[in-house]
């Protein structure tokens, strides 16, 4: 058997690793992306499924467009419209998550050899998303707001990429957020140089602290944007959206029907109605009071328990926060010490396309408890004291 070269260079996840030994009942995790189950919408979840199948039972379990249903695109549509982006409908195609959207931008865009440019670190799973269409990534230098324009000035004369990747608010796995100036300062050189955007934003709606920050698809509606329902509604319902303009919308729903034909016509009515129901505003509340105050448990247990000379960003959302370690101690060493005082954490280096961020590590708050979180940073703080400066 002669698999593709590109399963050949790639590794198995470590962070799966990771994730496995992280279910151990007594090991306190703060390594995955998860929102917290018990906030899923359940009671809501189960009257519009129950009220679809009895009065469109048979329109739900039917193949759909493979564009999406309209019912849902037109909410989502106004949705993004309240959030100042000029958006029509035919602008939104519906994906199995936002992750299924990265991989139709990988699909529509790369050729083998073709430069994207992402920031550095990134999210792991839109590497993992793009590498089977074999690019060339290659990183522009970020400060604490996101990619400087001034380093993608350099690498868009030098590179000529296809397009740049960004999570421009609470980034993951950084937690940073890019300022207004600079989301307009990046628009102009790409406008200029004529390669494309793209912007994941599955966080913006987690805000805790400060002011929102238009998106980049607001400044610019040749940007191809990205959202999901994951992190607010459930990641089990595999339920994103794409934004883009007309020619890219034609490749992606090319894509779709090589790949997937569309995504499930049940989950998506069942979508539209809890997007649009009575207790949506309040279920988003719910979820960004309690994630706010563990977020700021997790900061205040920081404080308390690590030693110093440890860094950490400060987020006003999301779902992560990145800590840089004091010098010598390098978190892939921690990974078996932090096991045995049972907490666990994802290192820094699959995020980075190189092999930085050896001192760095990416704690998720959103799916422990207060009082986890404080046992839990307690640990980790013990299990770097343990392990000796190299
Ligand atoms: N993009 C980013 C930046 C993410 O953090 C995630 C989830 N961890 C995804 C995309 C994928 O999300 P989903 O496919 O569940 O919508």
């Amino acid at each position: 058997m002669r698999l593709a070269s590109w399963v050949q260079h790639s590794e198995p996840s470590f962070i799966r690793e990771i994730l496995k030994a992280a279910q151990q009942p007594d090991v306190i995790s703060f390594a995955g992306g998860l929102p917290s189950p018990e906030l899923f919408p359940v009671q809501e979840a189960m009257e519009v499924y129950q009220e679809i199948l009895s009065s469109q039972g048979s329109v739900a379990l039917q193949y759909s467009p493979s564009e999406g249903e309209t019912s849902l695109r037109e909410v989502i549509a106004t949705q993004l419209l309240k959030k100042s982006m000029q958006i029509q409908v035919d602008d939104v195609l519906i994906t199995n998550g936002s992750q299924h959207g990265l991989d139709l931008v990988g699909k529509s865009f790369i050729n083998p050899g073709d430069v994207v440019l992402v920031e550095s670190p990134t999210y792991l799973g839109a590497l993992q998303a793009f590498a089977p269409y074999q690019p060339r990534f290659v990183t522009v230098d970020t400060d604490e707001e996101g990619m400087i324009p001034e380093a993608l000035a350099q690498a868009l004369q030098v590179y000529h990429p296809k397009f740049i990747y960004l999570v421009p608010t609470f980034q993951n796995p950084t937690g940073r957020t890019m300022g207004l100036t600079r989301r307009e300062q990046i628009v102009q050189l790409c406008q200029a140089a004529e390669v494309a955007i793209v912007e994941d934003d599955p966080y913006s709606d987690l805000r805790y602290d400060g002011r929102p920050v238009p998106s980049i698809r607001s400044l610019w509606n040749e940007v191809i944007y990205l959202g999901t329902l994951s992190k607010t509604v459930a990641p089990g319902m595999r339920l994103g959206w794409l934004v883009a303009p007309p020619k890219f919308m034609h490749a992606a729903k090319l894509g779709m029907q090589a790949t997937c034909l569309n995504v499930s016509a049940l989950t998506q009515h069942a979508a539209a109605r809890l997007l649009s129901h009575p207790n949506h505003g309040q279920h988003i509340d719910t979820i960004r009071k309690a994630y706010g105050e563990r977020m700021r448990c997790m900061l205040d247990s920081l404080e308390r328990e690590f030693p110093s000379g440890t860094a950490w960003t400060r987020p006003d959302g999301g779902l992560f926060i990145w800590v840089t370690l004091p010098d010598g101690i390098r978190s892939f060493d921690l990974v078996e010490s932090a096991y045995q005082n049972r907490v666990a954490f994802v290192p820094g280096t699959p995020f980075f396309v190189g092999n930085d961020g050896e001192s760095n590590m990416r704690l998720n708050f959103s799916n422990s408890s207060l009082a986890q979180i404080e046992v839990g940073i307690r640990r980790l703080g013990n299990a770097i004291k343990q392990v000796e400066p190299q």
